[in-house]
């Protein structure tokens, strides 16, 4: 079994499980998918057949981002001046938006989930969840199975969000009828979809989320179902909570959204939402309660003007927290990095406003990490420790962007940011980024194959 000897780390920031550590002058030795050891000197030790010596001085090391929310096929409609949101109402933004997400097609779906994830991964993203909600009549089913493909190509450990539309707009959804699907063939899918690639193991790199796209757009039917369905196969449930669509979801059936998802049974600790934004500090503590996670995706603050979401409540609360970068109808870039500086930037700038401290930077490394890790339901990701999976990121600090940042490295990305890419990016134990490229694969040719398959959509 092959692995790496990564041989005198300036600092790892190792987690035994009860939060991160730095440890200094280190060196961390990987073993087929996992962690063997982190420690001193690893090299007078006998290494394992098939171990690569990887100088790593200067090196700061850290656990793979898991990414907890996204839609990546948004990656073909961004930075487009003409969809500016401060221009334009939610409707008027919908109206145009809608008519050219449901022109993608097969081959749109996969060239923009490579796109998405090689910036991922650029960026130190190891565990990517998407929620896929766009079935186009005309695109076909084999949506997600491409997604899965593109995942495979770039080595990224991929949870898959089944997600899915079933209201028409006559009824008060916001979704043209050629992107709708009954309850059933949703279901079906996903069901499909969970016996072709769920693997529950231990290092599993493919997993499936049951993910109906956000209460307003679908009957209570498909919520039910869903619930029913996960539960049988044990997989976990997402969608979208707490955008503003509580009025709605009251109006409809009489109860706030958190109210409805509740008595339908889809919360709890196999659940967990995106954004949340909206709810009271008492719909907060019952999800902390019934171990229902958030994705908290800071980014669509600036875009979208989306309300800053009460982290230090949560925290106060115990919900668990998770990051997630969103999709680029809310965010132009797919770097996880990027929003955990964000996180901690923006509840600086909001700590005024709250009734809770905001936590140390530290806290937003662990949600974009560890949190991640658990809101996917995996205990065998998200930190550095023997044993845990080989998902990390080293950068190089003996570099100007470091000086006078380097004694602190647990708060170097929520205070200070890295703006560049990694230096290295490992998955399941395989360096699948390093040195600019990604060993084995074209760039600029995944690059024009992903431009030319967008070539085919109008905007
Ligand atoms: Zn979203």
């Amino acid at each position: 079994m092959s692995g790496y000897l990564l041989k005198n780390c300036a600092a790892v920031i190792t987690d035994d499980g009860s939060g991160p550590v730095v440890r200094r002058n280190v060196d961390l030795l990987t073993e087929g998918p996992a962690i063997r050891a982190i420690g001193e000197n690893l090299e007078g030790e006998a290494l394992p057949e098939g171990t690569t010596v990887q100088d790593a001085t200067g090196w700061f090391v850290y656990p793979g981002l898991v990414n907890t929310h996204h839609h990546f096929f948004q990656c073909f409609v961004r930075n487009r001046a003409d969809l500016d949101w401060t221009k334009l109402s939610v409707i008027e933004w919908l109206d145009r938006i809608y008519p050219v997400f449901s022109q993608l097609n097969e081959a749109c779906f996969y060239h923009s989930s490579l796109t998405a994830m090689a910036e991922l991964i650029k960026h130190g993203c190891t565990t990517a969840f998407d929620h896929q909600y766009n079935f186009p009549r005309h695109a076909g089913k084999r949506l997600i199975d491409r997604q899965f493909e593109a995942a495979d190509l770039l080595g990224m450990r991929f949870h898959a969000g089944r997600g899915g539309n079933t209201l028409p707009k006559s009824e008060g959804s916001t979704i043209p009828d050629e992107m709708l699907e009954t309850t059933d063939e949703f279901i079906n899918d996903c069901a499909r979809l969970i016996d072709s690639y769920h693997d529950a193991r231990p290092f599993s790199m493919r997993q499936v989320v049951v993910a109906p796209c956000q209460p307003v757009n679908a009957y209570r039917e498909t919520f039910v179902e869903s619930v029913a369905l996960a539960r049988d196969r044990g997989v976990m449930l997402h969608t979208h909570v707490g955008e503003g669509e509580s009025p709605v979801i009251q109006a409809r059936h009489g109860l706030r959204t958190v109210d409805y998802l509740e008595e339908i049974g889809f919360a709890g600790p196999d659940t967990f939402y995106a954004h949340c934004w909206e709810l009271t500090h008492d719909e907060l503590r019952r999800m902390a309660a019934s171990g229902t996670g958030v994705s908290h995706c800071p980014e669509p603050v600036y875009l979208v003007g989306a309300e800053v979401t009460d982290i230090p409540a949560m925290a106060a609360f115990g919900v668990r927290i998770g990051l997630g970068c969103d999709g680029a109808a809310s965010n132009d870039n797919s770097n996880l990095m990027h929003s955990l500086h964000s996180a901690y930037m923006l509840q600086c700038l909001a700590a005024s406003t709250r009734a809770h401290p905001v936590p140390p930077p530290v806290e937003f490394l662990r949600y974009g990490t560890s949190g991640g890790a658990s809101l996917l339901g995996r205990s065998d990701i998200g930190r550095l420790a023997p044993g845990m999976a080989a998902d990390l990121f080293a950068i190089d600090t003996r570099r100007m962007d470091y000086v006078g940042t380097r004694h602190d490295p647990l708060s170097l990305i929520p205070r200070v940011g890295i703006g560049m890419a990694t230096d290295m990016t490992m998955i399941n134990g395989r360096i699948v980024w390093a040195n600019g490229e990604f060993p084995g694969l074209d760039e600029a040719k995944l690059a024009a194959d992903a431009e030319a398959a967008l070539a085919t959509v109008n905007f």
